[in-house]
């Protein structure tokens, strides 16, 4: 008989009806007779509560059947007299594929922490939280797609190594195949990586947004999904390493284009989760974090507050409070600043604007005053920044100025001053980092523990 999902089961098998589930058990209670066992297959939070007739079955196979087994079991969809679930399964049969060693198992007790978590994180996916977190972060992903096909954007797919430096925004970790014992020198005793192997310095990619913009250059609505890397030494809550970006670039957007565009996306999401995540959400607003239903309900149904850095910094520099890090125009703002403005001051996300040029990337395109750029920061309560993004500067000898201004490559970014020399077009695009956001979708605290397998200084297990 072919194995029915327990979500499916739950949904839509009706009392009566033989069925064959596969899993791994939850928990197992009982006495002599009788034993309930809790069996979950990770296609929903729920289990199916699996009866078996003691007497029925060989003593050694129930004995082996403890927390963290896996078991297929075969049987019969009875109405349940039980607190909890409206039907249960009458065992017939039982095969067990593998026993998990009640000795050795380390999710015996519920309530472990997470930081334990995440030394056993090639097992924490069986743990109520985690199956909730990344159900939902699959959700997550579905609905980024399905939001920009209906807009009619294009998902292109940049390269993951690259031989520019986007920006400086961050640390690069270098790709090479040299024999890091034996480093070829060149002259001035620098690396000669014209031996390397794609012939010139290469690095991981820390975001796709210059290639981003020469596809938008084209297709018009482009985005781009995929792995990301910072080699910054930010032991924080927020940091990654490795870190996956939603990064969409549209030709014909302003700055403002570009915001309606972020606050939109944003809701769409929240209220995807909303709809389509309900049972997991319950859980983790109970489990996790008793406020999580009602901020995102808040924050769907509020405009974001728009601002700009220089009001910002006017309004920091009132406030009551005492800073970790000073407060000036031109500095940039920490996560105390961007919280204390979301959190305290206006208690809504906000999405801050026209930041000094000096603390911006070059690319970014530049206001009459001469100071500022057109940057928006989207920031959100116990986030802080989940979004940054820019209109770009589509004019060649501006971007060519500020380039040289920075001190940056030239030569290495013919290519991307190429598309302001040849039918150039006003743009923007933005980035949101993937885990910020089920950071605060999920109401999880750390950002290690909405990635399966993160990576962050000094760990790369698993
Ligand atoms: P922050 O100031 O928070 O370090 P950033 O300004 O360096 O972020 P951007 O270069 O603007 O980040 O990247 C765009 C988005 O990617 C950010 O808004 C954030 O959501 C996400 N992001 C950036 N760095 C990381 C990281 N190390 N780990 C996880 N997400 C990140
Ligand atoms: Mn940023």
């Amino acid at each position: 008989m072919k194995r029915i999902k327990i979500k499916e089961l739950l949904s839509s098998s009706p009392v009566g009806s033989d069925v064959t589930v596969k899993g791994w058990v939850r928990t197992k209670r009982g006495n002599k007779n009788i034993a309930f066992i809790a069996l979950n297959d990770g296609s929903t939070i729920n289990n199916i509560q699996v009866v078996v007739d003691i007497p029925d079955f060989d003593e050694n196979l129930l004995k082996d059947i403890s927390i963290g087994a896996c078991i297929c079991v075969k049987g019969k969809l009875v109405e349940s007299h039980g607190q909890g679930q409206a039907v249960e399964l009458n065992a017939k049969e039982i095969f067990l594929y593998g026993k998990a060693d009640a000795d050795t198992y380390p999710l015996q007790k519920k309530g472990h922490s997470m930081e334990f978590m995440r030394e056993i994180a090639h097992l924490r996916f069986r743990t109520n939280t985690f199956g909730a977190v990344f159900r939902i972060r699959h959700a997550m992903a579905f609905a980024i797609h399905k939001y920009f096909n209906d807009k009619g954007f294009f998902y292109l797919h940049t390269p993951i190594i690259t031989g520019s430096d986007t920006e400086g925004a961050g640390e690069m970790f270098h790709v090479t195949t040299m024999d890091l014992n034996n480093i070829p020198k060149g002259e001035n005793k620098t690396v000669d990586y014209s031996t390397d192997f794609f012939g010139k310095e290469t690095n991981l990619t820390v975001s796709g947004q210059l290639e981003g913009e020469l596809g938008a250059m084209a297709l018009g609505d482009i985005y781009t999904f995929g792995p990301t890397f910072r080699a910054e030494n930010s032991n924080t809550p927020r940091h990654l390493a490795e870190f996956w970006m939603i990064e969409p670039e549209m030709a014909f957007y302003d700055i403002r284009d570009n915001m309606d565009l972020a606050e939109d996306f944003l809701k769409y999401l929240i209220r995807y989760a909303l709809d389509n995540c309900k049972e997991d959400l319950e859980f983790l607003n109970s489990m996790i974090d008793k406020n999580l239903l009602e901020r995102l309900n808040f924050v769907i149904s509020n405009e974001f507050v728009r601002l700009s850095y220089t009001e910002a910094v006017d309004i920091l520099t009132a406030a009551d409070r005492k800073w970790d890090y000073p407060v000036g125009w031109g500095r940039d703002l920490q996560a105390e600043h961007e919280r204390y403005l979301v959190e305290q001051h206006f208690k809504r996300p906000v999405i801050l604007t026209d930041y000094p040029k000096e603390i911006k990337a070059f690319y970014m395109k530049q206001n009459d005053d001469g100071k500022t750029v057109k940057a928006m920061d989207v920031l959100f309560p116990g986030i802080g920044e989940i979004i940054g993004g820019s209109q770009r500067e589509e004019i060649y000898e501006k971007l060519l100025a500020r380039i040289r201004e920075m001190k940056l490559k030239e030569q290495d970014y013919w290519w991307y001053l190429e598309t302001r020399k040849y039918g150039t077009a006003p743009h923007s695009g933005f980035g949101l980092g993937f885990e910020r956001l089920i950071l605060f979708i999920t109401g999880m605290s750390n950002i290690r523990d909405v990635i399966p397998f993160p990576r962050t200084p000094k760990n790369a297990e698993f």
